[in-house]
């Protein structure tokens, strides 16, 4: 940053090496500091967008391969990086192989909150034979997440019923006789 003082820019500092170098190289070409600055916007949003398309991209792909892998992943565990903090009801969340299919946007990058030059953001495969906690979060849909525990419970209320009803006519002979 010294160095781009002394070659003249007083504008918006550069965040990456690329931004650095396309500074000096405009001033060491005589260009005006105010217009560089406007240059450099342009330039991080072209960057944001390509790399935004490029994560999506590769995520989009690796939900692909689990889709293909016949079962044997279950779906994604999420790190949300720590200058992501605007997703981080996301953070440890599982996200099942249906729901990002269904849903690409809960993982990662996330529109609107994670940038090219800050973004650590990260999906993990879960496996099928992996065992997670009940407690652990798991994304229903854009912003719902539940917990394992409860979203299985959720899901075979006919099955819990039968159960009980099963149960209940048992103690119900036993009793009688
Ligand atoms: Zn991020």
């Amino acid at each position: 940053m010294r160095f781009l003082a002394s070659l003249k820019y007083d504008g918006e500092p550069p965040r990456t090496k690329t931004e650095a170098s396309f500074l000096i190289d405009g001033r060491k070409a005589g260009r005006d500091s105010a217009k560089l600055e406007k240059d450099l916007d342009r330039l991080r949003q072209k960057t944001q967008r390509e790399w935004f398309k490029r994560e999506r991209d590769y995520c989009r792909m690796e939900v692909r391969q689990a889709r293909d892998s016949e079962g044997m992943i279950a779906g994604f565990r999420i790190r949300v990086g720590r200058r992501c903090d605007a997703a981080k009801q996301y953070h440890g969340a599982f996200v099942p192989i249906q729901v990002a299919l269904k849903h690409p946007q809960v993982l990662p990058p996330y529109e609107g909150i994670c940038q090219h030059w800050a973004c650590e953001c990260e999906i993990e495969e879960v496996l099928e034979s992996d065992r997670l906690a009940t407690d652990t979060p798991m994304v229903v849909k854009p912003g719902r997440i539940t917990t394992i525990r409860k979203w299985r419970r959720n899901r075979h209320p006919f099955l819990t019923l039968l159960a009980l009803a099963v149960l209940a006519y048992c103690i119900y002979h036993l009793v009688k006789t």
